[in-house]
């Protein structure tokens, strides 16, 4: 039984990178019917943030990185860990010192070990080690003491974690064969850089996954692009299901040499996962979405309801790359406007000299008593004629009507297709709207 684990420290809110590890670890877990652990790694109490061990149970549960229930909490093992400690102390191979124990390092000979990632053979000269805490004299133990006796007691095979942690093995492999234990398989997976090739970071846009979340990332096109960065899927189809990704993934695949988070690559991705969602599955994540994450702000003001929502999905589906998008490009779908009258002023109809802001009113004038007069409801062909013809009339170019009726019905020049979001909007709003902006300025 294939047993893995993601075993993150609460000292900070779920950060991307950690994404991948978490990732990598499931899809084993995964492809060989084995388990998947959460371990909460708080014995660090200096560097502990509170909130931080919900941040990371939420937000593997939206990515849907569902692990054994409930997580593993190391504080609530302090008695294990001194047991072993003890232990060591007792067989010679640890020692008590200031308070803390402090494992025994010899000081000859060589360590080797096979990494799973590249199959790397890595040596290690134990000159250059030292002795090293077990456990603090706050009665904590260390990172070294507490992975040890840990995915000893979750039979966690193989380990797979951060390179950060390579340096670490001798101090590892030693402590498992004091305490006789068997030493698991270890993967270190590559570090991820920023595309200037820099240690990532907020600058590249790499935050925490739920400030991923709230700027209406999808959880599937955050796993999809996170398994990319290491890993190449078969037949380099970049779009792949989770599903296919534990069918496919394979830990001696993924590449050692460093990988290069991208975020205009995920913002693509994402977009890419908006466009093939079905339109009902759209819904309830734009609905969850605008509810949960945005709820507060949107409390203040009008919002769509999930009809609403299903209507207006396939207009923008193509428009947006992220959840977050829907709003700005919506919004007055269900709100008034607000009007910018520099803006109004700039729409001057091309091709014609000194037009000023009271001959566009006079156009929307005009506009407004061809609307006043279409038979209701408004066919799209009709719409479409009534306007031409109208700028064949008043020597503008159809482009321009159009857009000025944009504009008036929307407060914006850039919307999903105008029929339609005329058609949502209905015939009497539309005409409510051009009568507003006329008496306006
Ligand atoms: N708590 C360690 C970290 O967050 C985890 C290392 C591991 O996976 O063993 O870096």
């Amino acid at each position: 039984m294939i047993k893995t684990r993601f075993a993150p420290s609460p000292t900070g809110m779920m950060h991307i990178g950690g994404v991948r590890t978490a990732l990598y670890a499931y899809l084993v877990a995964k492809k060989n019917n084995g388990v998947f652990s959460l371990r909460i790694e708080d014995t660090d109490r200096n560097r502990f943030v509170s909130g931080a061990t919900e941040d990371i149970i939420a937000n593997m549960r939206w990515l849907g990185l569902n692990f054994e229930e409930p997580p593993i909490i190391q504080s609530d093992r302090k008695e294990i860990y001194k047991q072993y400690a003890n232990e060591l102390v007792k067989e010679g191979a640890a020692y008590e010192k200031d308070g803390a124990i402090w494992f025994k390092m010899p000081q000859t000979g060589q360590l080797k070990f096979t990494d799973l990632i590249g199959n790397r053979e890595v040596v290690f000269d134990l000159k250059d080690q030292k002795d090293f805490v077990l456990l603090k004299s706050d009665g904590f133990p260390t990172y070294h003491l507490a992975h040890v006796v840990d995915d000893h007691e979750m039979e966690t095979n193989p380990v797979i974690r951060a390179d950060e942690w390579m340096s670490s093995v001798p101090k590892h492999i030693l402590t498992f064969q004091a305490l006789g234990w068997e030493v698991p398989e270890y993967a270190h997976l590559p570090l991820i850089l920023g595309t200037d090739r820099s240690k990532l970071s907020k600058r590249h846009g790499a935050m925490g996954v739920s400030e991923f979340r709230k700027d209406g990332f999808l959880p599937e096109a955050i796993l999809n692009y996170m398994a990319l960065l290491g890993w190449t899927p078969p037949g380099d189809k970049e779009i792949i299901t989770l599903e296919d990704m534990i069918k496919a993934f394979s830990l001696k695949d993924v590449h050692s040499t460093p990988a290069v988070f991208d975020i205009t690559k995920l913002e693509w991705m994402n977009g890419e996962y908006i466009r093939k969602s079905q339109i009902s599955k759209l819904k309830s994540q734009i609905w969850e979405y605008l509810m949960e994450i945005s709820g507060e702000a949107l409390a203040k003001v009008e919002h769509p309801t999930e009809d609403e929502i299903e209507k207006v999905i396939p207009l923008i589906k193509d428009r947006i790359k992220k959840l977050s998008d829907f709003v700005p490009l919506t919004d007055f779908l269900w709100e008034k406007p607000e009007y910018d009258k520099a803006q109004f002023e700039k729409l001057v109809p091309s091709g014609v000299e000194g037009v000023n802001i009271k001959d566009q009113k006079d156009v929307l004038g005009k506009i407004m008593e061809k609307l006043e007069a279409m038979e209701k409801p408004w066919q799209a062909e009709v719409f479409e004629k009534t306007f031409r013809d109208l700028a064949d009339e008043t020597g503008l170019k159809a482009g321009d009507v159009f857009q000025l009726i944009r504009v008036a019905v929307s407060g914006q020049t850039v919307t999903p297709p105008l029929f339609e979001s005329i058609k949502i909007l209905g015939e009497d709003e539309v005409v409510k709207r051009v009568a507003y902006l006329i008496a306006l300025w």
